[in-house]
């Protein structure tokens, strides 16, 4: 069961939703607001949010800033626009996951278990593992099948960044900002450059990627390889 805020101006969806989410255990908040369903994300005990980007009163892009910028809390946006520029712009505004419209309450629920699974192991972790790859952030070492990797300080940042989040795309400007430190942007060439040392080092390519997963203009994932 989960704590889960739904901010939504289409009174149909967001009354449907929250009677399925509800039906299924689930503590539902609904608002139709972007101000009122931001003061409730940052205010209350909230695990997950769904936030529609189509608002009336703010822009939900604006509205997932306002709520990034005090709270790590998890967001779904739900988006009817189907459009890669406006994927890469959520994500670039702290979106952990998307839905694209319209979803079913099982699709839906399906996203917010993954995304409630990853925040529970980002709480615990000194050490990650995914697939056959181990990842010691205290002692900063990454075993591939038991063997120790040979990795430069920043591809082990990169690697650990990546796999802290597995699943989960993440942008090269939010990489930049978190392995680089460097928050306004900077080359995206630098995050292709350490990729490519490190799926080598990890033993793929590009062409056949096995942890590694690079989206053109969206972002890079670690994911478990399939066998
Ligand atoms: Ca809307």
């Amino acid at each position: 069961m989960a704590s889960i805020l739904i901010i939504e101006d289409d009174q149909r969806i967001r009354q449907s939703l929250a009677t399925s989410l509800a039906e299924r255990g689930h503590d539902v908040e609904a608002t139709a607001k972007a101000m009122d369903g931001v003061q409730k994300a940052v205010e209350g005990q909230v695990d997950v949010v769904v936030l529609d980007l189509g608002l009336p009163d703010v822009d939900g892009a604006d509205a997932l800033q306002m709520i990034r910028a005090v709270s790590e809390v998890p967001v779904i946006v739900a988006t009817a626009r189907d459009d890669q520029d406006e994927i890469v712009r959520i994500f670039d505004a702290g979106a952990d996951d998307y839905v694209i419209k319209p979803y079913s309450t099982d699709h839906l629920e399906a996203r917010i278990r993954a995304l409630l699974r990853r925040a529970a192991t980002k709480i615990e972790a000194t050490e990650v593992g995914v697939g056959d790859l181990r990842i010691n952030t205290e002692a900063h070492e990454a075993f591939l099948g038991g063997e120790l990797l040979d990795l430069s300080a920043k591809e082990f940042e990169l690697l650990a960044y990546l796999a802290e989040r597995p699943g989960k795309m993440i942008s090269k400007r939010e990489l930049l900002a978190a392995v680089w430190r460097q928050p306004y942007g900077g080359a995206d060439k630098t995050v292709d450059v350490h990729l490519s040392w490190l799926r080598r080092k990890l033993g793929e390519t590009a062409a056949e990627p096995r942890y590694i997963h690079t989206r053109r203009g969206i972002g890079v994932k670690l994911v478990e390889p399939e066998s």
